[in-house]
């Protein structure tokens, strides 16, 4: 069985097969774009991006309206193709990619404006001159998406880039490429100008090619070990990258946490999705004075959830050895299984589990497991949880489980995360005020934010004389005289008083 497989296909060319994960009939086939076609689409996005940066904000902003108006009537189409590529619930489809597709579009569609406006800097030393500082895209931008959330990571970058006057150029994962496919569709139908959003379908080497075509920047989001590799590639080509990455992300549950809602938000956090979330709890500290009866909740919600109508299959087939083996690890090395622990039958999905006895020799405990698999590992007290949490390669999320809201906030800060949730889970992604990235392996640089656009922008600061003064003070000749005015300077700038308003 196989969710994507290769086909035969002539010398030179890599053709793939995609079943649907929940039943596995054929959802399509494709051939992968060679390198010299991801070329010829990097080539006309120059092109139509040139025309693109001189279109005016406002102009940008009315189409990105015209497109949200457009998904939120046809959404049950784009969903049909999101749900026969991922296997996925209606329900979830509709959370995680329909939902938060709206919100991008209409949150930076809204502000955009504001966030590219020309702003004057007043300067600190320079005051005999104006500061403006202008915002200019970078040119053509490359995204390369992973296959858990196919829609939305493919629209989210792509609605950032386009409003700061960019063409992108997307590589979705072999996995789910019709999904991403559609964010073209979306931006075509809206009337943005033809080619300023492309497609290119196909495997690690296309994404390897579009690195190598010249773009201007990438927007990684996948694996750890293939953002290595992106991130080699940008460095060697110069361009600037940013890496979203995998994750292992901790759960700390204080000894005064409410414990019905501690239990039902590991629940969502570890589940949903089927567990393939970059930022889905993976691993729960609990202290031991609330352990027995926190395990207790968390097994008899986890037994209470459905296949299908809860937890989907694995979006992606290999997915499921992964998790196979990593709970077989766990159990050899002493954890014990309260619920699920193995297959369902018909070899789709893995059952949602809960285990408890977890420790640090656990590959569960160590590597992300990317499935609905929530290991428990017992502390004494807060400091060891925090201590557990921050002892591995990741930096993510995290979320701290308590009543005390000061307290939350106080373990939140030793955290080594790239964003906290307290009492609540898998939210960070969506908080779009809020930057978005991994510390560690789970990545470099962030998205999302208030200024998120600025991310695919040069900011170009522009300096004018304000009052026509004939020469400056460091201008040729150097001579004994303004030697002795420099020295001067200095003493009184920073060597007295002055320097308070500086
Ligand atoms: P992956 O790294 O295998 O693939 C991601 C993309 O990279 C795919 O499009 C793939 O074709 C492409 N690719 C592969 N080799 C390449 C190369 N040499 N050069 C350029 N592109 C190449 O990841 P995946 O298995 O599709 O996705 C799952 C991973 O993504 C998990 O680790 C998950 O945590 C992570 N993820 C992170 C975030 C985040 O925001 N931090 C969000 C979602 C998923």
């Amino acid at each position: 069985m196989a969710w994507l497989a290769p086909l035969e296909a002539p010398d030179g060319v890599r053709r793939y097969g995609l079943s649907c994960p929940t039943d596995g009939r054929s959802v399509g086939e494709f051939t992968a774009a060679t390198a010299e076609e991801v070329q010829a689409a990097v080539d006309r996005a120059r092109i139509v991006q040139a025309d693109w940066a001189k279109t005016p904000v406002a102009a940008r902003q009315a189409l990105m309206a015209k497109a949200l108006q457009l998904f939120i009537e046809q959404h049950e189409a784009y969903m049909e193709v999101i749900i026969g590529e991922t296997g996925r619930s209606e329900m979830e489809t509709l959370i995680m990619e329909v939902f938060a597709a709206c919100d991008t579009m209409n949150y930076y569609g809204r502000r955009a404006h504001k966030v590219l406006a020309d702003k004057t800097v007043g300067l600190h030393l320079l005051r005999m001159k104006k500061g403006r500082l202008v915002q200019r895209p970078l040119g053509v931008v490359g995204v390369i998406t992973p296959w858990n959330g196919p829609f939305i990571l493919a629209l989210n970058p792509t609605v950032q880039a386009v409003l700061g006057g960019n063409a992108v150029v997307i590589k979705p994962s072999e996995v789910t490429p019709y999904s991403s496919k559609l964010v073209q569709q979306l931006f075509d139908d809206a009337g943005f100008p033809e080619g300023l959003v492309q497609v290119v379908l196909g495997d690690g080497a296309t994404g390897a090619a579009l690195i190598e075509s010249g773009v201007d920047k990438v927007s990684f989001t996948g694996s750890v070990r293939t953002g290595r590799r992106v991130g080699e590639a940008c460095g060697r080509n110069l361009i600037p990258v940013n890496l979203e990455l995998g994750g292992k992300d901790p759960a700390v549950v204080c000894a005064d946490a409410d414990l019905e809602r501690a239990a039902g938000g590991v629940l969502f956090g570890g589940m949903m999705n089927a567990g393939q979330f970059c930022s889905g709890t993976e691993r729960i500290y609990v202290v031991a004075s609330v352990a027995e009866a926190f395990t207790e909740l968390l097994a008899d919600k986890v037994r209470a959830l459905e296949l299908d109508r809860d937890i989907g299959p694995m979006i992606h087939g290999p997915q499921l050895d992964i998790i196979r083996e990593q709970v077989e690890d766990a159990v050899k090395k002493g954890a014990t299984v309260l619920a699920g622990g193995e297959l369902a039958p018909g070899g789709r999905h893995f059952l949602p589990t809960v285990l408890t006895g977890a420790t640090h020799d656990m590959l569960l405990m160590t590597e992300e497991t990317f499935g609905p698999v929530l290991p428990i590992m017992v502390v004494p007290d807060e400091d060891t949880a925090i201590a557990m949490a921050n002892d591995t390669r990741f930096g993510l999320g995290a979320t701290v489980w308590t009543k005390d809201k000061a307290r939350g906030e106080r373990l939140a800060r030793r955290l080594m995360a790239g964003a906290v949730v307290i009492n609540d889970s898998s939210l960070t992604y969506g908080a779009l005020e809020m930057p978005f990235g991994g510390r560690r392996e789970s990545g470099i640089g962030t998205t999302n934010g208030a200024m998120g656009i600025l991310n695919f922008c040069q900011p170009l600061p522009i300096l004018t004389d304000r009052f026509g003064t004939k020469e400056e003070a460091v201008w040729y000749p150097y001579t004994a005289d303004k030697f002795d005015q420099m020295k001067k300077a200095i003493k009184v700038i920073w060597g007295s008083p002055v320097r308070w308003l500086m």
